[in-house]
């Protein structure tokens, strides 16, 4: 996991394959990969799934985007896990999905500013 900054300077690496997602952005090195490989449409490649990113895989890095975009899941989720009204089952699923959110973005607020602080 890397900060903004880092995220940044890969981004404008040419040499690297860049896949972005929803709230995260892979920068994708196939022998750290946590995630299922598989092969591009000329079946010559190999290339990440993001459809089953892994929350703990080495590639993952966020931009101001990605944080953006987790800063709204979050506020939507908070909404839903406050519904009186929800079946317990799903409030007990989105609050595991709030709070891996939330840790997400807390770890990506202290990188930064560790990063600021150098
Ligand atoms: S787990 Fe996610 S970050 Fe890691 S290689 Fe797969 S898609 Fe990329």
């Amino acid at each position: 996991m890397r900060t903004s900054s880092d995220a940044r300077t890969l981004l404008a690496n040419p040499d690297l394959q860049i896949y972005p997602g929803h709230g995260m952005t892979c920068v994708f090195d196939p022998r750290r990969a946590a995630c299922r490989l598989s092969r591009d449409d000329t079946d010559t490649r190999r290339t990440p799934d993001l459809a089953d990113c892994r929350p703990n895989c080495v590639n993952i890095a966020r931009t101001d985007r990605d944080i953006d975009e987790l800063t709204t899941d979050i506020e939507t989720l908070r909404v839903l896990v406050d519904d009186p009204l929800a079946p317990p089952i799903r409030v007990a699923r989105e609050r595991q999905q709030l709070l891996r959110l939330e840790d997400a973005v807390t770890q990506h607020t202290r990188r930064e500013g560790n990063d600021h602080d150098l």
